[in-house]
C-alpha cells in the first residue's frame, strides 16, 4: 500500500492561470481526502483520475474564500456525476465557526437547478453531504477516522480569521501534516513533530515589504518562509512542500507584488535557515508518495 500527497491546487486569492486554489489530496489506500477545495480543485481532481469526484471526506481548515470558492462545485459535481440514486453523500468536516453556516447554505443558490435536473434525470436523491463541525481544538485532536487513517486537527495562528487549524493525517505509510493558512508557530511545532511530511503555505515576506504599503497587512497572517526553514530543520521533518506560495513563482502578477520571483527564491530562504531534508516548491499535481519502510518520494508533473 502507498499514501499519496497530490498538491491540487498551489495559488492563493491571486489569480494565476497555472495554479489552482488551495487544495491538498491524500489517498491513502481506498480512502481519498481533500483538504481545502479552492478555485479549479474539480479539475485537478478529474487530472489525477477522480473524475467521479467521490471522495472519503472533505476537510476545510478555516473560512477564507480561496479555500473554499471549489467546494460547492466539487459537491455539485459529484451529485451530477453520479448514476441514478447510486450517490454516497461526501462527509465535510469542519471547525465550528462561520465555515458552518457558509458550508451548510452553499448549494441553496442552485436549488432552483438542483430541482429541474433531480426531476428531468428521475433522480430521488437530492444534493446532500454528511457535515461533521467539530469544536475547535486547542491542541491536536482527533476529529475523523476511516480504517486505519486517523485525521486530527490542531490550532494554528491565522487570527483575525477565527477559527484556523492544521490537519495530520496518519496513515500506516507515514503522518502528512498540512498547515492551512497560517504564521509560524508554536503551536504548527506541535501539529507536525515527528511528521514524515509537512505541506506549509509560504510566504516571501521580504518581496511583500518590498511593495506597497497597503498590503503589508497579509504579513500579519501568513508564514514567513526564512521562518519555516527554522522550524522544519528544528523539526526534523524529512520532506517539506511549500504551497499557498505568495508571490507565486512565475506569475505575471509577481512584479506588481515587489519583484519577479523563482522557486530558486523559496529555496535559498528555506536553505539559509538550516533546513536539509527534501524540499518541493510546488506546482499544482505535484505530488509525494509514501510507502512504510522507505523515505517519502518526491514526483513533479514536469
Ligand atoms: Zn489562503
Ligand atoms: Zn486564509
Amino acid at each position: 500500500m502507498t499514501t499519496e500527497v497530490i498538491i491540487t491546487g498551489t495559488g492563493s486569492p491571486i489569480p494565476d492561470g497555472n495554479r489552482a486554489g488551495p487544495g491538498v489530496l491524500v489517498r491513502s489506500g481506498d480512502v481519498t481526502m481533500q483538504f481545502d477545495v479552492g478555485r479549479a480543485t474539480v479539475p485537478r481532481l478529474a487530472a489525477v483520475g477522480m473524475w467521479n469526484l467521490q471522495l472519503t471526506a472533505v476537510f476545510v481548515t478555516h473560512h477564507h474564500s480561496d479555500h473554499l470558492t471549489g467546494l460547492a462545485d466539487l459537491v455539485l459535481s459529484h451529485w451530477v456525476m453520479a448514476r441514478g440514486d447510486d450517490f454516497t453523500p461526501m462527509q465535510v468536516v469542519v471547525p465550528k465557526g462561520p465555515a458552518v453556516d457558509y458550508v451548510s447554505e452553499m448549494t441553496n443558490p442552485w436549488r432552483h437547478d438542483i430541482e429541474v435536473r433531480a426531476e428531468h434525470s428521475a433522480r430521488s436523491r437530492p444534493v446532500e453531504m454528511e457535515l461533521i463541525a467539530f469544536d475547535p481544538p486547542t491542541s491536536p485532536t482527533e476529529v475523523w477516522r476511516c480504517g486505519d487513517v486517523v485525521v486530527s486537527a490542531g490550532p494554528v495562528r491565522h487570527e483575525p480569521v477565527l477559527p484556523a487549524v492544521g490537519y495530520r493525517v496518519s496513515t500506516p505509510d507515514g503522518d502528512v501534516v498540512i498547515s492551512g493558512d497560517t504564521r509560524v508557530c508554536d503551536e504548527m511545532a506541535e501539529l507536525a513533530a515527528g511528521a514524515d511530511v509537512l505541506v506549509y503555505e509560504a510566504m516571501l515576506f521580504d518581496v511583500i515589504r518590498q511593495g506597497p504599503p497597503f498590503r503589508y497587512f497579509i504579513l500579519d497572517y501568513h508564514a514567513d518562509t526564512n521562518l519555516i526553514g527554522a522550524q522544519a530543520a528544528e523539526l526534523g521533518v524529512p520532506t517539506l512542500v511549500l504551497t499557498h506560495l505568495i508571490p507565486a513563482p512565475a506569475n505575471n502578477l509577481a512584479p506588481a507584488l515587489g519583484s519577479a520571483v523563482t522557486e530558486q527564491h523559496y529555496v535559498d530562504q528555506i536553505r539559509a535557515n538550516g533546513y536539509t531534508g527534501d524540499l518541493l516548491v510546488a506546482k499544482d499535481l505535484d505530488k509525494v508518495v509514501l510507502e512504510a519502510g522507505s523515505a517519502p518520494r518526491i514526483e513533479r508533473q514536469g
